[in-house]
């Protein structure tokens, strides 16, 4: 154990994530131009923002929801960008007591960001403090305790809610209905997730070929975080068994061999929580034992 209590087995593993967690900020899209995809919901942001940019006004609140990986935090962050604000990032589960989000709701600035992740999440203590905060920028906090107790009124800044949410339904529609803008993203198409695997390989500087951009692609079930992971497994392939180029050639070996090990290291898992139907015509991975590999690992 060193000086600051970190076996040094755990600070292994921990530089190694935080590499690739380094990799993930310089490969995130900064503007809308590098943002690939979902043209609709881009368009109505670009509106927006240059709407309430003519007026000087700060933006409305908005909700993003999809599944995870297809870049509801991205764009939170594109949107601050844009507006020249800062951005406050925190999540659901984190925020558990009132008197967290009301330090945190004090402490912005006008035209600020606050960005919460999995919103769905939120104790419904805490979405009651939002109401008023979203709607009038004022929360009423309690001082003191039993009979003594008194509620006090703060003004807050002008500040922009944007909610991020894999599970929309799970949002009351009071809640849902405070939001300005609601926009869903859905999943990308092959050729917008071919050019997502280009776009980190040039940043990463890894040689690839359109083939090899469209088997990444093809294999990433519609989210460019998947996308992006692959391509680094197919890079260490690639790095590994070859010349660190990637073909289709390449990337459909290292992808396959990749499902291959994850499926013989976890079917007896899967079978065990009943994830793996077993057919006439041998084994099926059900849609929920993919969706937990993918989580899982990828
Ligand atoms: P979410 O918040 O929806 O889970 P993120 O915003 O964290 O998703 O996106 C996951 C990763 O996928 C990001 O780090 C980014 O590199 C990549 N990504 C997401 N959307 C796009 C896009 N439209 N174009 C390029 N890369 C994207």
């Amino acid at each position: 154990m060193d000086e600051e209590g970190v076996e040094p087995e755990d600070r292994l593993i921990t530089t190694d994530v935080l590499s690739e967690e380094a990799e993930d900020t310089t490969i995130r899209p900064a503007t809308f131009g590098e943002f690939i995809g979902q043209e609709g919901v881009k368009e109505t942001l670009r509106i927006a923002i240059a709407a309430t940019k003519q007026r000087g006004e700060p933006l409305d609140h908005i909700l993003f929801s999809g599944p995870p990986g297809l870049g509801k935090t991205t764009l939170a962050h594109l949107i601050a960008r844009e507006m020249n604000a800062q951005i406050h990032t925190t999540s659901g589960p984190i925020l558990e007591k009132p008197g967290d989000m009301a330090a945190m709701l004090t402490l912005l600035g006008r035209g600020d960001v606050l960005f919460i992740d999995e919103i769905h999440r939120l104790p419904r203590v805490i979405e009651e403090i939002l109401y008023p905060a979203m709607e009038d920028f004022r929360i009423d906090v309690m001082i003191g305790e039993g009979p003594s107790a008194r509620s006090i009124t703060l003004t807050l800044e002008h500040f922009t809610l944007v909610g991020a949410t894999t599970r929309v339904g799970l949002l009351g529609s009071p809640f849902r209905d405070r939001f300005g803008l609601a926009l869903r993203l859905n999943l990308y198409t092959p050729e917008d997730l071919s050019a997502v695997v280009r776009r980190s390989a040039g940043i990463m500087q890894i040689p690839i070929t359109q083939e090899g951009c469209h088997e990444i692609a093809r294999r990433s079930r519609g989210t460019p975080r998947i996308a992006n992971r692959l391509l680094r497994r197919v890079r260490d392939y690639a790095t590994v068994r070859g010349d660190g180029r990637i073909d289709g050639d390449v990337a459909d070996r290292a992808l396959t061999m990749l499902v291959r090990t994850i499926e013989e290291v976890y079917e007896p898992y899967l079978i065990q929580v009943g994830f793996l139907k077993r057919t006439a015509q041998g084994r099926e991975s059900t849609s929920a034992a993919s969706e937990h590999l993918h989580h899982k690992w990828w």
